[in-house]
């Protein structure tokens, strides 16, 4: 492609063609429903920038030039890592490799971690050293439970740290700038962005010393969770000039896809990076907001981005390209049921077809054994796998449907599944490497510090930490163990201690003689592990961790052992992929060099694969999986900016969709279920099967729900008018399968 190449505007209408060319430096919002064509009009104004107005994707960095010395001056940012990829693939067609290559694309928290990565350490009084470790959502959760217990003496089986964390989140969430924001004052603002929440002044007081104590110890642990990722990028670049100048002059053009579910620190970043040049380029779909439970403001695509950006320009695309009119006209029944709803129109550019199909099954087996046996048909009449895909309201639904599709043996995956690395031998693998990498990663530490079983029982870990609180630290905090214990230090000949000693005297450390040497066992395994990581890539370094620590024969002697030593195994052939973190490239151009076939040894590419395993955590699935020629299962807030030719919807019940929790809180929440309807429907291009059971067992629990309201709602839409023609929907046979009227 050279400049003066139109092909990306080929086909585009006006409104397309309008936001694409838009002057370079003005703000430019897209507003538009699903399948208008957002992300493409993204993509071809990336293209324009670059094959017409002369972008150079990359520029020189310094003035004392190098040609490697050049870094990427766009950044795109994309809903998940796969999305990422969907468009750097898009973008290669249309610059070409190497221009596509210097273009950032990822997702807001694969960005932000890795400016920490470069620059954490600059963020005052944070404590955070540029080897940090992420902590996704069992890390967290089993540190809370260790603070409950331990500190605040709550018994074991009450603990419900899962409801805490979701609470330290949606206050990090809720306050503009939460670093270093104490517990007192974070319990407020969430008690004022969440009225419904019922907080008697005793929860709250504990709530503040609980959150305290979370957040001393991930400090100590050199570790950040999910929300901190963004909130210390945030305040990152608020407080460091030098920072804030290097991202500001790098990223000239800024452009967010999705932005109706930006939370207030996404938000906040986006400004902090393009505010004073104003060249950014958002869009998204105010009916399409789905995460105002995780913390999404609309507000910030509704009113805050024109108030912020002076001249924002505005396009709104109505036309919908992706699916069917019957399809389009059953989507816009099921939106015009939000109070909320946006002025936007949506006209179906394709012609109406016999497309939308109600079926009623027995059970949610008959209903899984029914979307198994339609999906092989669609494969047979030519539909490729890729392009099918099963939806649903809750992941726990999943279950049934795999295992009719294995039965069936149609080729399908779970997208969004994290089952795979919340396993404990694998949690407990990895630990091992962020153990190597992070000393002070005391989660970790406690993790493997006795896995496999070596004789370091309880006991001797609370001997441990009695001594490790004694050693000096910086700020007056106690040093966490895994720092006392693994610093290279105590082996040092200049510290007094032969070469030999791996730790100082049972004496000196309050343990006995036999503990004393379980624990230098213990470091010196960890001393020669080290040895093994300068020079290794990760999959090699899991290996060699498996071998030193008899950690297939521990795996091999318990229940299952073979299925969890083929776990490991798979984990070894993951970490043997190239870049795990797919989709994100690096920003430096010195990392892009080393960009590779293969991964990259040492501390570098074990931070890169654990920094991918991190993130995978926090949204999506691994991106091959979501490559594979395979029926997709997933749930409906995944799907989100997808397509698929043929999509199924299960489990379109009342008390589900719309989900029952929900439906007490109120009308907003109603709302957001009425969105993410929308969302499911809209990712159909030709043909959508909604999918209802009489009968539904979950949790143990079998109940016998209504159908879905929206289910009448696409009726009366699609058959009703007046229209005197029989209905649109083609019945599966049976009558049954019809949704009463409410
Ligand atoms: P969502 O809100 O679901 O993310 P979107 O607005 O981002 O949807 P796209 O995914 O960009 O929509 O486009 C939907 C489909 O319509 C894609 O297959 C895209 O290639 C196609 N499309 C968009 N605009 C045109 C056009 N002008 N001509 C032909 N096809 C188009
Ligand atoms: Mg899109």
């Amino acid at each position: 492609p050279q400049r003066g190449d139109q092909s990306h505007l080929e086909g585009m209408n006006d409104e397309q063609r309008a936001a694409i060319l838009a002057p370079i430096a003005a703000p430019m919002k897209v507003l538009a429903g699903p399948g208008s064509g957002k992300t493409r009009v993204l993509v071809g104004r990336v293209t324009h920038l670059i094959n017409e107005l002369g972008v150079p994707p990359s520029q020189v960095r310094s003035i004392h030039w190098s040609p490697y010395d050049r870094v990427g001056v766009i950044l795109c940012i994309t809903f998940t890592n796969k999305a990422a990829k969907e468009m750097k693939e898009r973008l290669v067609a249309n610059v070409g490799v190497e221009n596509a290559k210097a273009i950032t694309a990822g997702t807001f928290h694969s960005v932000a971690a890795r400016m920490l990565r470069k620059d954490v350490h600059a963020l005052e009084n944070y404590g955070r050293g540029n080897d940090f470790v992420i902590y996704d959502e069992t890390d967290t959760k089993a540190l809370l439970r260790k603070i409950l217990v331990e500190k605040f003496k709550e018994e074991k089986k009450k603990v419900d740290a899962g409801m805490v964390k979701g609470r330290i989140s949606a206050a990090k969430s809720a306050v503009d700038h939460c670093v270093g924001v104490p517990g007192s004052r974070m319990v407020r603002a969430l008690v004022d962005a969440r009225p419904n929440l019922k907080f008697d002044p005793g929860v709250k007081n504990h709530f503040a010393a609980v959150y305290d104590e979370y957040e001393a110890n991930l400090r100590a642990s050199n570790a950040l969770d999910f929300d901190d990722l963004l909130s210390a990028t945030v305040a990152l670049l608020k407080s460091s000039g030098p920072v804030r100048q290097h991202y500001q002059q790098r990223w000239r053009h800024v452009l967010v896809d999705e932005f109706q579910d930006t939370s207030l620190s996404q938000y906040e970043l986006i400004r902090e990076l393009a505010l004073p040049r104003g060249q950014v380029f958002v869009v998204g779909d105010v009916d399409q907001a789905i995460y105002s439970w995780r913390g999404a403001e609309v507000a910030n695509i509704r009113t805050k981005f024109d108030d912020d950006f002076f001249g924002a320009d505005t396009v709104m695309l109505t036309k919908n390209y992706r699916s069917t009119a019957t399809i389009v006209k059953a989507a816009r029944a099921v939106i015009g049921e939000s109070l909320s709803r946006s002025p936007l129109e949506l006209d179906a550019v394709q012609p109406g077809g016999k497309d939308v199909a109600v079926v009623a099954t027995e059970d949610e087996v008959e209903e899984a054994e029914f979307a198994a046996r339609e999906a092989a048909r669609a494969a047979r009449d030519g539909v490729p796998l890729k392009e099918i895909a099963v939806l649903y309201r809750t992941h726990h639904q999943s279950r049934p449907l795999e295992e009719a599709f294995v039965r069936a043996g149609v080729p399908h995956v779970v997208i969004g599944d994290t089952a795979f690395y919340t396993r404990k031998e694998i949690k407990d693998a990895v630990a091992y490497l962020r153990v190597l990498l992070n000393p002070r990663d005391s989660v970790s530490l406690a993790r493997i510090i006795n896995t496999p079983p070596r004789k370091i029982g309880p006991g001797t870990l609370e001997k441990l930490t009695t001594w490790s609180d004694s050693l000096p630290w910086d700020d007056g905090m106690p040093q966490p163990l895994g720092a006392a214990l693994l610093r290279r230090t105590w082996a040092n000949p200049d510290q007094g201690l032969e070469e030999d000693d791996v730790l100082p005297s049972a004496k000196e450390m309050g343990l006995g003689a036999a503990a004393h040497k379980s624990v230098s066992n213990f470091c010196r395994l960890m001393r020669d592990l080290e040895v093994v990581m300068e020079g290794s890539t990760p999959g090699e370094l899991i290996e060699a961790v498996v071998k030193s620590t008899g950690f297939k024969e521990y795996l091999i002697d318990q229940e299952n052992g073979d299925e969890r030593w083929g776990f490991i195994k798979e984990l070894i052939s993951i970490a043997n992929e190239p870049s795990a973190t797919d989709g994100m490239d690096s920003l430096e151009p010195e990392d892009d060099a080393t960009a590779p076939a293969t991964p990259a040894t040492g501390e570098k590419g074990l931070m890169d694969f654990l920094e991918g395993v991190a993130l995978l955590m926090s949204a999506e699935t691994r991106s091959e999986d979501a490559q594979a020629d395979a029926v997709k299962l997933m749930t409906m807030h995944v799907a989100k900016g997808l397509e698929f030719d043929t999509v199924f919807i299960t489990g379109c019940e009342d008390k589900l969709i719309p989900m029952e929790s929900f439906q007490k809180d109120g009308r907003e929440e109603m709302d957001e279920e009425v969105r993410l309807f929308y969302v499911g429907i809209t990712r159909a291009k030709r043909k959508l099967f909604l999918c209802r059971s009489a009968k539904r067992t979950r949790f143990g629990l079998t109940t016998y729900p209504d159908p879905s309201p929206f289910l009448a709602v696409i009726r009366d839409a699609l058959v009703g008018g007046g229209a005197a023609k029989p209905p649109a929907i083609p019945v599966p046979t049976d009558p049954r399968t019809w949704p009463r009227t409410a």
